[in-house]
């Protein structure tokens, strides 16, 4: 294992040639494999074998708040747009008979070590509502104390005051994000979510007086009426503001897909050739201040929890991205979400009626899901190792698992020879190394060891439902 940060390199006519199509990787198989077959029955099932051979993993929670008061153009989201409060209130009585449920199958198994609020906007609930909750979920489940746990709520600073984020830190969370995406006022008001630099600034002081363990930052480049001077201009904001982390999302203007997208106009988005340049100017900028690129959309300060756990190959991808906290059980509560026990991913009912018709009924809303085969699992490995350390040790792959590594990838190796013609990768006998250059295009390496899409790309075209690798 490496000890450097590893660097990064961005090639522009390498990514122009390769971009494409491609998942995410927040799960192996990804969500869009799972079986509408898998419900409730092979969950408990999950979590009898866990019992059964007394794992004691730690255990990873998250917790899904679906509102929003307003929409943003470019949003993406699982998400219920809407003033009336009054449904939060009905949603958080199933949320807690839910969290009941589960805290009553995970009992004695292991601390909760992880906590995510995520959404929809989780501050959509009010401080009262928010901290019944927080004490539901510890009369539920044991948690690991503050300077062990890492506990992050994600927040939109347009909905908190300075006094909410001492409150937030009081009710239990350690670490926040902020929903930025950009400064500028002509950006902001093509995508329909006007928030002052200072509004967002004051939430950053008032965190860094709480005392919270890390601020992060989400930024999109690629959003309507963006140029390179406007998101130079934001990136010199943010280098100010000084956040721990930040995360950069690529834009995918899919309206087939989301309609809220169709209220951006075209003409508005830059070019993909621009879009190449900002990719650029963000990953130079970003890095020349001091952070770590650490892989897909996430930089980090390199003291961060995240940049150590890199260095010290401990860092893991999940639902939220990238996690310092490898081999957890992760407890899905809310509507949409997806849990990974056991060897199995689960998801909740996408629908409000459903999911609260599912808990009338006394079970948990798993709806559909996946129970990973062998090969899943092999697989699942090689794709966390490549995203997460850049590298991947053959000679470890073949201890942990009955496989003879060239003979069970012999198809993948050899799709990965362009790639290492392109300079994306060297592979010999012991380790598979993604360079710098192949680091922003990690998508495309993984997806030749994805099982799913080799068989999906035999029977149709590219899909058109994942977003573009850059
Ligand atoms: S981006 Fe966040 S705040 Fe905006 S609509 Fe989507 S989930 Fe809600």
């Amino acid at each position: 294992m490496n000890t450097a940060f590893p660097a990064v390199e961005f090639d522009a006519a390498i990514i122009g040639k390769l971009s494409q199509s491609g998942p995410r990787y927040t799960s192996y198989p990804t969500a869009d494999r799972f079986q509408n077959d898998f419900g409730y029955g092979q969950f408990l099932e999950a979590v009898a074998g866990l019992r059964m051979r007394r794992s004691r993993r730690p255990l990873s929670l998250y917790i899904h708040i679906p509102f929003c008061d307003t929409i943003c153009y470019y949003c993406g989201c699982n998400k219920i747009v809407t003033k009336d409060h009054g449904k939060a209130a009905t949603y958080l009585g199933y949320l807690k008979q839910e969290i009941a449920m589960q805290g009553r199958l995970f009992d004695g198994m292991g601390q909760i070590e992880q906590l995510h609020f995520g959404g929809g906007t989780p501050t959509y609930l009010s401080d009262r509502q928010m901290g019944d909750l927080m004490e539901h979920l510890r009369a539920n489940f044991d948690f690991a104390p503050d300077q062990q746990g890492e506990y992050s709520i994600e927040i939109d600073p347009r909905t908190v005051s300075p006094g909410r984020v001492h409150s937030l830190r009081v009710q239990g969370f350690n670490r926040i994000s902020l929903g930025v995406q950009d400064f500028d006022p002509e950006v902001q008001k093509a995508v329909n979510r006007i928030q002052p630099e200072a509004q967002t600034r004051l939430v950053m002081d008032a965190a860094r007086d709480a005392g919270y363990r890390s601020i992060s930052i989400d930024l999109i480049y690629g959003l309507p009426k963006q140029s390179l001077t406007s998101v130079a201009r934001t990136l010199e904001q943010v280098i100010a503001a000084d956040p721990d982390r930040i995360a950069l999302y690529n834009y995918a203007h899919m309206p087939h897909l989301f309609k809220p997208q169709r209220r951006i106009a075209e003409a508005d988005l830059p070019t993909p050739a621009v879009k190449l340049e900002l990719l650029a100017l963000c990953i130079g900028r970003l890095c020349a201040a001091g952070y770590v690129y650490i892989g897909m959309d996430h930089f980090a300060k390199p003291d961060d929890e995240l940049a150590v756990a890199q260095r010290q190959g401990r860092l893991q991808r999940n639902f939220q991205g990238y996690s310092t906290r490898a081999e957890s059980e992760l407890i899905s509560c809310g509507v949409s979400a997806i849990s990974a026990v056991g060897a199995t991913y689960s998801q909740n009912e996408k629908s409000l009626d459903g999911y609260y018709a599912q808990l009338d009924a006394g079970r948990l809303p798993i709806v559909r899901g996946i129970k990973l085969e062998n090969d899943d699992l092999i697989r699942r490995i090689v794709i966390q190792k490549l995203m997460c350390n850049t590298e991947l040790s053959i000679s470890s792959m073949e201890q942990a698992h009955p496989i003879q590594f060239a003979r069970y990838f012999e198809a993948e190796l050899a799709q990965l020879k362009p790639f290492e013609a392109e300079g994306l990768l060297t592979i010999d006998p012991q380790w598979i190394t993604v360079t710098p250059k192949g680091r922003l295009l990690i998508r495309n390496i993984c997806m030749v060891f994805d099982r799913y899409l080799s068989l999906a790309r035999e029977n149709a075209p590219q899909p058109l439902r994942y977003s573009k690798t850059i």
